[in-house]
């Protein structure tokens, strides 16, 4: 089979490995579609990557045992390899097992690792169901699309009372104002780049700011009544933006943190939050019970095809990264097999 890796600074290969095989409870699916996500990260700053892809679906090719999948299953291929047994993983936050299974030493390579490839092996109780009525390509956003900041607003309960501020209008934060819309909740965006920008009008947002803008506290403030935003949501990874959620979020509101940051924030726990009564949570995906909700909003928000921006073979991967590198794109979905 054809597995994709990142070879270099804006360098995709595409290598010939063995195809994998179903092996005690680990299904083989085969890829029918995968959304690219922050992999362009790396693909820019040259981070030699063997295993890329998280966001797969596909058909079921091949299982060892009898279990919940079966030959033939249209499925979603959640994350990580969670060990299962563990007390999250019971309880449906897999998302933060502390026992992961390592895919190289129960598989002896890591031919099937990721999703930007022909095949993928993954335990079988993480590939849950499709619905018929949903495309492989929307079944996609059931990841970090839709799943990403899903989590953050079940977290913070987002709902129709609430104007909640989005910032960072990439992928992730496109994903949360569908999600924002689906709830009828009213939507502040932030995002300098023009195209996400606009893209988030089209689906609803009734403004999005720019962050250089000097007066942006005022601004959110003047469409709130003087009283800040009920939620934020930081899908940025910004510090800038992650201190803007925690200002201009009125008293006694909720801030969910879903956009990865690998720098510090400083947080002045009265002023910030004692005071102001705020809920502050991080949030990694959702609770696989929510997998049902999630598809709803899959199924039934008009906007998804807004999220899906661009839909391209694997072969083209390079011109995805280059597009979400230059903020010009939503989820991009390939196909592995065109
Ligand atoms: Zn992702
Ligand atoms: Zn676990």
């Amino acid at each position: 089979m054809i597995q994709a890796a990142i070879t270099g600074e804006r360098q995709v290969s595409f290598h010939e490995l063995p195809d994998p095989r179903a092996k005690a409870d680990w299904a083989v699916v085969s890829v029918q579609a995968s959304a690219l996500c922050t992999e362009y990260k790396a693909w820019l700053a040259g981070e030699n990557q063997a295993v890329i892809g998280h966001e797969g679906v596909g058909e079921v090719v091949e299982v060892a045992e009898r279990g919940s999948v079966s030959v033939g299953d249209r499925v979603v291929v959640l994350p990580q390899f969670s060990c299962g047994r563990c007390h999250l993983c019971m309880s449906g936050d897999y998302i933060y097992c502390e026992d992961s299974h390592d895919f190289a030493s129960v598989h002896g390579s890591t031919s099937g690792a990721g999703t930007f490839a022909h095949y993928t092996l993954k335990p079988a109780w993480l590939l849950p169901r499709l619905p018929d009525d949903v495309s492989y390509a929307q079944a996609t956003m059931a990841i970090d699309g839709i799943g990403a900041s899903f989590g953050g607003f079940e977290a913070i309960g987002v709902n129709s009372q609430d104007t909640v501020l989005v910032t960072g209008l990439g992928p992730v934060g496109l994903g949360a104002v569908v999600n924002a819309r689906f709830r009828n909740a009213r939507v502040i965006g932030v995002e300098p780049a023009p195209w996400r920008a606009n893209r988030a009008l089209e689906m609803g947002a009734e403004a999005v700011l720019d962050p250089k803008d000097p007066d942006i506290l005022q601004r959110i403030r003047s469409l709130t009544e003087g009283r800040g935003v009920d939620c934020a949501v930081d899908c940025s990874g910004r510090v800038s933006a992650e201190r803007l959620c925690i200002d201009a979020t009125r008293r006694r509101g909720r801030v969910a943190f879903v956009g990865e940051c690998r720098d510090e924030l400083t947080v002045r726990v009265s002023p910030d939050m004692i005071k102001k009564g705020l809920t502050v949570v991080g949030s990694w995906l959702y609770n696989m019970g929510d997998y049902a909700k999630v598809m709803k909003v899959i199924r039934q928000s008009p906007l998804i095809d807004l999220l899906i921006s661009h839909q391209l073979p694997m072969s083209q991967i390079q011109a995805g990264f280059n597009l979400l590198a230059q903020g010009e794109a939503a989820k991009i979905v390939v196909d592995p097999w065109a």
